[in-house]
């Protein structure tokens, strides 16, 4: 069975409508997957096609979302699986993670035209309300509006680690994201702990934290990842008595290192996330 339990539809930062993405799984022999979107579960909504209903029998979809959390001055990402879909909990962490999205998207328009790159905010207001707003898309409005020529130059320039439009501390605690997973049935495991460039020593207390919270689990295995990355977070998940996950954390068509159900499998020393549901 081939699990894949990170993967993102335009209702976020990835391009493929939710059925679409199904389509995709399917043709790259996934048995399972879930959508786990930024900070929220649209596409799950977007499913009642017939096209997609068709797609269900072929394919078993498990709720997922991936939750942005603060921990001390780092943003993590949380993914939530498996949790009652309208549970108020969910409701509630949706509401607000969206609320505090679209006012950072605000914030970083603002500074980017502080900095003289006008004609930024009414391209943020066009891009509605339907969508869970991230920096991908404010690094799409730089290309289309030829201030950087590519998404990678736009974070490099303006929206990466330290530069102008990354701005912090306005996602919800760690302590909540797990609250509101675990209080809607759901699953809580970091998403893709080496890529938060913690020192060895901020990784073990965040996993130690992580798991005296309530957390379940690690993902050991995620797109572009070498093999002795994903050995040590599965000795870690033994160490911490943690379950493991595994996904691509696919966003669109052409990424080969992060294409559907193209990931490693888990060590075999790992126990799934999917062993208890
Ligand atoms: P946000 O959710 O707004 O913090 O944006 C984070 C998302 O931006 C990640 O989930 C990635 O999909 C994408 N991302 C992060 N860093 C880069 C980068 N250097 N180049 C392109 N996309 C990136
Ligand atoms: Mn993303
Ligand atoms: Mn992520
Ligand atoms: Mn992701």
């Amino acid at each position: 069975m081939l699990f894949d339990l990170h993967c993102h539809t335009n209702a976020s930062d990835g391009t493929l409508s939710p059925e679409a993405l199904l389509q995709r799984a399917i043709e790259h022999d996934v048995d399972v997957l879930s959508i786990t979107d930024h900070d929220c579960i649209t596409a799950f909504s977007q499913l009642q096609t017939d096209a997609a209903k068709a797609c269900l029998n072929n394919l078993t979809l498990i709720p997922g979302i991936e939750l942005s959390a603060q921990w001390r001055n780092t943003a993590v990402h949380i993914l939530g699986f498996n949790f009652r879909i309208a549970d108020p909990a969910i409701l509630e962490a949706v509401t607000q993670q969206q609320t505090a999205r679209r006012k950072r998207a605000w914030m970083i328009a603002e500074r980017l035209e502080k900095r003289g790159l006008n004609n930024i905010k009414p391209q943020v207001e066009k891009l509605g309300d339907d969508i869970s707003i991230g920096r991908p898309h404010i690094a799409n409005i730089l290309v289309a509006e030829g201030k950087v020529r590519s998404v990678d130059e736009a974070f490099r320039k303006y929206l990466g680690s330290g530069k102008i439009g990354d701005v912090k501390n306005q996602w919800a605690t760690l302590e909540q994201v797990i609250e509101w997973i675990r209080d809607a049935g759901g699953t809580a495991v970091i998403a893709h702990p080496n890529k938060y460039r913690l020192t060895r020593t901020r990784l073990l207390e965040l996993v130690g934290e992580f798991k005296a919270l309530g957390g379940h689990g690690l993902e050991v295995v995620s797109g572009r990842q070498e093999n002795h990355e994903s050995k040590t977070l599965a000795t870690l998940c033994e160490q911490f008595g943690l379950l493991s996950s595994c996904g691509s954390d696919f966003h669109k068509p052409g990424q080969p290192w992060a294409e559907l159900g193209k990931h490693k499998s888990l060590p075999d020393n790992c126990v799934p996330v999917w062993n208890h549901w």
